[in-house]
């Protein structure tokens, strides 16, 4: 008999490409079928046949609370009931971006959009307009949405010039983007030395959330604020991951750099579609309708994404809220590297925050070409034997990981006795 999860699989595919709607969850990279879920509580969801997962996924990152937190749901529905849209400002919008502001000394301003994509693309809008300058540059592995100028990447570490990673991209789009290798200093250096005044921005990942978890070095991060200051290109900090994952100060509060603009996602939509781009007042407002750079969005700042993204925020705010999850993620990481220990895996793992990153290699990884270096099959079979188990990880071998407040010392443990009997038979 097939499963209900496989005929909706089947069928999903004749009317939806690749029966998904964003690649990410076609299991590609792991093989196999995807999951349909259909209901959310705490730490755990369950699937369309019935079977439970502890979700160390949490939707890619917002759900920072678990699924379904009775103060973000009661948040929605109230906001639901006087109204879904308005086309028109609302005092709530004021009360996330004062929050925003507030949060985040490096934030003046701020504006809200409906996804990251949007909010990376309107940045790096913001940046060119700002400056006068084309030329921006990102690193490899990092993501930032799929924005043309945005969807391109090096193809062997070295420095490449407009080579798209997507069909679909004008070489003339990609002509204007830069990819560097993460935490390579020299390699900065090099360019800024040639192209300084051309560059209208840098776009960084201060903590990689898009090739598994890679930690930026403190250093890096230092040259990256010197450099775009000495040639007065803008830095723009994606915190779409980290932002109020990492910290209530976000990665910026880690490093204790101040970027000049910041983008934000995920955790402040609390699970709805809602994102934010901000930074210094007078690059912000260099934006329509103040200034001559055009962004706009006929459901930004919408009122239940806003309650749910408040809501949320406010959680996040309690004493200790921070600790505790750090904590716990701690607990699930270093729990896993010592039951791999055990068996003899080679098999390390990290996390900042409430954010982790498995990886079947012996050192933690620095840049995208190590992170390609780990063991992709070994990955796949641990992903499919926790599945097996009851517990949902990333399905591929590069993305991070993420740990909730609803996670208990219980489901962690849980989580563990099922690596113990994944790793028994490992050979
Ligand atoms: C998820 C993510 C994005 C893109 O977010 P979308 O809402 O899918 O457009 C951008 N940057 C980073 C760092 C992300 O993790």
């Amino acid at each position: 008999m097939t499963s209900l999860n496989q005929q909706l699989y089947e069928s999903s595919q004749k009317y939806i490409p690749g029966g998904v709607n964003s690649p990410v969850r076609a299991f590609k990279s792991v093989g196999g079928t995807p999951i349909f879920f259909k209901r959310g509580q705490g730490a755990y969801f369950w699937d369309v046949d019935g079977k439970s997962y502890i979700d160390y996924v949490g939707s890619w990152g917002p759900l920072i609370l678990g699924h379904a937190h009775p103060k973000v749901v009661k948040a929605v529905q109230e906001a639901a009931q006087n109204g879904l849209s308005f086309g028109a400002p609302t005092e709530a919008e004021l009360e996330i971006a004062e929050l925003l502001c507030k949060l985040l000394p490096s934030i003046e301003q701020v504006r809200l959009v409906s996804s990251c994509t949007e909010a990376g693309m309107s940045a790096v809008r913001l940046a060119r307009g700002y400056t006068g300058r084309s030329r921006i540059i990102k690193f490899e592995g990092c993501y930032h949405g799929h924005d043309d100028a945005l969807l391109v990447k090096a193809g062997s570490g070295a420095l490449t010039f407009g080579h798209p990673s997507s069909a679909g991209v004008p070489s003339e789009t990609a002509a204007h983007t830069m990819v560097l290798n993460y935490n390579e200093i020299a390699g900065l250096e090099k360019i800024f030395s040639e192209f300084g005044k051309e560059i209208a921005a840098v776009i960084v990942e201060p903590v990689a959330g898009n090739m598994n978890l890679v930690k930026a070095e403190p250093d890096f991060l230092a040259t990256l604020r010197s450099l775009c200051t000495q040639y007065g290109s803008v830095l723009i900090f994606d915190e779409v991951m980290t932002g109020f994952r990492v910290g209530l100060e976000c990665a910026q509060g880690l490093y204790q750099i101040k970027p000049d603009l910041t983008i934000l996602g995920k955790v402040i939509g609390g699970g709805m579609p809602m994102a934010a781009f901000g930074g210094r007042r007078e690059i912000m407002q260099c934006l329509a309708p103040l200034g001559a750079v055009y962004q706009a969005g006929t459901l930004s700042g919408n009122p239940v994404a806003v309650a749910a993204g408040l809501a949320t925020l406010e959680e996040v705010q309690a004493p200790e809220f921070y600790e505790t999850l750090a904590a716990k993620t701690q607990q699930l990481t270093q729990g896993l590297a010592s039951v791999a220990q055990k068996y003899n895996v080679d098999f390390c793992a990290q996390s900042v925050g409430g954010m982790f990153g498995l990886y079947f290699c012996k050192e933690l990884p620095k840049s995208f070409a190590d992170v390609m270096m780990c063991d992709k099959e070994a990955f796949n079979r641990f992903f499919h034997a926790m599945l097996g188990e009851g517990v949902y990880f990333a399905p591929s071998a590069f993305e991070a990981g993420f740990v909730s407040t609803a996670h208990t010392d219980e489901d962690i443990d849980k989580t563990l006795l099922a690596a113990e009997r994944v790793f028994t038979s490992w050979v």
